[in-house]
């Protein structure tokens, strides 16, 4: 990494450290030419993932979202904050690889989740989210509850990294 004070192209690390929660590393370096230091930090290079509703029309990735939704859901259930922004952080973890997902596959990797963690959680969520009509929709998902079995998988079809 070149020196910002004399520009010389070889500087050497005299100090690393991993820092905010191990989400970047935090070097100190010295110019091997005029001896002066500084810091540099490295962190991940933050993938926006586009999202195509369902509408065909796409918006960024946005946590937030997810979270109010998912929050909604889970009112007044057992379930605790944490336990949704762990869930949103994986999510968000398997989108780091993709560049464009469909707001549909979101959804059934949250329901997947729910589904585990909290029944009526997950039947609010997928009323919202699959838009139902009325109580035998309602109905037809809760019979649906123990032998559903999702087919989830990385949309890789396409290019892929282009
Ligand atoms: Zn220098």
């Amino acid at each position: 990494m070149r020196c910002p004070f004399c520009s010389a192209d070889d500087t050497r690390v005299i100090e690393s450290r991993v820092v905010e929660d191990g989400e970047a590393i935090r070097r100190r370096r010295e110019c091997t030419s005029c001896s002066r230091r500084f810091t540099t930090f490295e962190r991940y290079a933050r993938v926006k993932t586009i999202v195509i509703k369902r509408t065909g029309e796409a918006e960024e990735f946005d946590r937030e979202k997810i979270v109010r939704g998912m929050r909604a859901a889970l009112k007044n259930r057992p379930v605790s904050l944490a336990e949704v922004d762990r869930i949103v952080s994986e999510l968000e973890e398997q989108l780091r690889s993709m560049n464009e997902v469909t707001s549909t596959e979101i959804g059934l990797r949250i329901l997947e989740e729910l589904r585990t963690l909290d029944e009526v959680g997950y039947l609010r969520f997928a009323s919202v989210y699959k838009n139902f009509g009325g109580v035998d929709d309602f109905r037809r998902e809760v019979s649906e509850i123990d032998d559903r079995s999702f087919t989830l998988r990385k949309k890789e079809d396409g290019g892929g990294e282009a």
